[in-house]
């Protein structure tokens, strides 16, 4: 069985002041509502800038609390000017590392082929990559939002063997639902969570597909996370805008109070 996910994607938003306030109001309203973290994980992933910081919080007031990042370099170390790697997050105390996120794809031109260098990056460091697939709305409506979801899961994980997956998080996007209001629906979402998870035991196995966490995101609210957790193949959400008022977030956490 899979421990459901929730996963706050601050992107370019809050800085260390806001960040450490954000932290323990979010850990605070948990606390408050006996949040059992065994039973629903809870993680940010913060602006690097913000890392350091928030490792200090959670290390001192003992924080059940995850903590990310946006991106990684495929690269150790070097000249790689505005670049962070792998192994500068790993001494902060980070968990999970987004790869291949929609803005990443789009703004910064990232491709499939340097996706795969990073996921070898982060789990060489012992990172969990979430590694974030999804389609845009011309794909939706071809009606090819698999087998386009689909590549874009082979060409990152290409090569990779199973031993090195097994934190591996995925992460379905729907490009067209992310900062919209525009939510994929219920049976839209486990469509494609299904056909992920189907992918990974075509690529692997039964037991790292039936291990893997598949998230959905895309404008997910406390008002209709429950419905999407209501899917088989969906174990869990990255959360954008809403993730940034840390009532709401506790209150996606909290989806099945
Ligand atoms: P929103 O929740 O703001 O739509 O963002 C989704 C997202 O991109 C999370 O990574």
């Amino acid at each position: 069985t899979r421990t459901p996910l929730m996963a706050g994607n601050w992107k370019m938003n809050l800085d260390h002041h806001q960040a450490t306030h954000t932290v323990q109001k979010l850990a605070w309203t948990l606390k408050d509502a006996k949040h059992d973290y065994s039973t629903v994980e809870v993680a940010v992933l913060p602006p690097f800038t913000d890392l350091r910081s928030v490792q200090t919080l959670v290390d001192a007031d003992k924080l059940d609390v995850k903590y990310g990042a946006q991106d990684v370099s495929a690269h150790l170390e070097g000249a790689y000017t505005g670049e962070i790697s792998a192994t500068m997050l790993a001494k902060l105390g980070v968990t999970y590392v987004a790869i291949g996120h929609s803005e990443r794809r789009e703004y910064h031109a990232e491709t499939d082929a340097l996706l795969n260098e990073k996921i070898l990056a982060a789990v060489g460091q012992g990172l969990a990559p979430v590694l974030c697939v999804g389609e845009g709305l011309d794909v939706r409506k071809a009606g090819e939002q698999i087998p386009h979801t689909i590549a874009q899961l082979q060409g990152a994980l290409a090569g990779i063997p199973a031993t090195q997956l097994e934190n591996l998080v995925v992460a379905y996007e729907p490009v067209w639902a992310i900062g919209t209001g525009e939510v994929a629906t219920p049976e839209d979402a486990q469509e494609v969570c299904g056909a992920i998870r189907g992918a990974l035991g075509d690529l692997y196995d039964g037991e790292l597909a039936d291990a893997t966490r598949v998230l959905y995101g895309g404008s997910v609210k406390s008002s209709n996370v429950a419905a999407i957790m209501s899917q088989p193949d969906v174990d869990g959400a990255l959360v954008g805008g809403a993730s940034l008022d840390p009532e709401e977030f506790a209150k996606i956490v909290r989806y099945q109070a």
